[in-house]
């Protein structure tokens, strides 16, 4: 096999095998959003939106508005969410046909402000509640400001009331999900009575979907479940993880023992020690966490577990019992030894190994 070099294989075949396993959980009345942000969880935002819409999903959703405007200079033309906009970029929002969440009474004043100044009519926003998250959201007790703030501004129309799921994939915290779910509820009722109109309701993240099928609601927000992890063995055996990180030995090198390899001499070498250097490090997204033996790679078939500390541009891995040259395949992480198992281990989780895989790695697209 000739060797290709590191590259991030994203199987498009995987992702729409997804998308339709997700889809089959949810009702035909419920929308379908597909989260893309951090680089469609480092899978290359553009060609993952592109695949996703030509499947038929009903919305995108990414955190900020840069990259919202991304997606629509590619061309993308579905409804665009952004989950969490700055008040720096609000205004970019009209030109490109973007829906801000607005989660404070500060945000909504700025928002309605240029809303006016531009004299549009029912420009669509969603509003997020604070229901346990603790994290952004419009809190319970401001609810009367918002809504006097809206019945007197016919530049914007509500199209979706949201909250976020704190402890989804959590079972010992069935309580607290469902309590969240109720208080979302009661809001969403006051909002709509109050405003003489229905909106869109949408909670749940993946783990939301498959938990939780009583609050699907008029729409369903997915990231990590599309790219094929479910945040639970029973879900993850019937998705199929889309990306797989793979490399090739760029060298091999022998020391003696009492020798030491990598910075700071991280692994001093208890025996003689073959080992092999692949092109991939901390400025690739393998985090230094990885180092140390926390992580094993596959070289021809056998675990070959890091050395030491990882580098930038590289990391090395004993292969003192594995036969090898250099130009081998290297699979850091694939179908069968899937990210969230690598992440696992190192204390972390697939989330953040595949959303810090950097634009420096190739992405090549499979769809067979
Ligand atoms: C990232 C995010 C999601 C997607 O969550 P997954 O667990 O990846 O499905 C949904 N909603 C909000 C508000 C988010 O920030």
């Amino acid at each position: 096999m000739i060797p290709t070099g590191t590259r991030l294989e994203v199987d498009l075949a995987a992702l729409a095998h997804n998308f339709q396993y997700l889809k089959s959980k949810i009702s035909e009345n419920t929308l379908f959003m597909s989260v893309i942000k951090a680089n469609a969880y480092g899978h290359g935002m553009v060609r993952i939106a592109e695949k996703l819409q030509e499947l038929g999903t009903d919305y995108f959703a990414v955190a900020y508005v840069e990259e919202a405007i991304e997606l629509r200079e590619a061309g993308i033309t579905k409804p665009i969410l952004v989950l969490h906009p700055q008040l720096h970029t609000l205004e970019d929002c009209f030109e490109h046909c973007i829906e801000p969440v607005i989660y404070s009474v500060k945000v909504l004043e700025r928002f309605s402000a240029f809303a006016k100044a531009k004299s549009l009519q029912d420009y669509p926003i969603h509003l997020e509640f604070n229901t346990g998250l603790n994290r952004i959201g419009i809190d319970p007790e401001d609810l009367p400001k918002v809504i006097a703030l809206l019945q007197r501004n016919s530049q914007i129309n509500v199209r979706g009331l949201q909250s976020h799921l704190a402890a989804s994939e959590d079972h010992d915290e069935k309580e607290f999900t469902q309590s969240q779910i109720s208080k979302f509820e009661e809001l969403c009722d006051i909002v709509e009575q109050q405003l003489g109109y229905k909106c869109l309701r949408h909670t749940d993240n993946t783990s939301g979907i498959l938990n939780y099928s009583d609050s699907h609601y008029s729409m369903v927000r997915s990231g990590i479940g599309l790219y094929g992890y479910g945040n639970d063995i029973n879900y993850d055996i019937h998705l199929r993880p889309v990306a797989s990180l793979k490399s090739n030995i760029s060298q091999i090198r022998s020391i003696k023992k009492g020798e030491s390899v990598s910075y700071n001499r991280s692994h001093k070498a208890e025996k003689d020690l073959k080992y092999a250097v692949i092109a991939l490090g901390h400025g690739d997204g393998i985090n230094r966490i990885y180092g140390y033996g926390r992580a094993n790679m596959l070289v021809n078939g056998k675990w070959a577990p890091t050395l030491g500390i990882i580098c930038m541009d590289m990391f090395m891995v004993d292969v003192s019992s594995i036969e090898c040259a250099v130009g081998d395949p290297v699979t850091i992480f694939d179908q069968n030894y899937p990210a969230r198992d690598m992440a696992e281990k190192a204390g972390t989780i697939s989330y953040e190994l595949l959303t810090g895989i950097q634009k420096r790695v190739r992405r090549v697209y499979l769809n067979k």
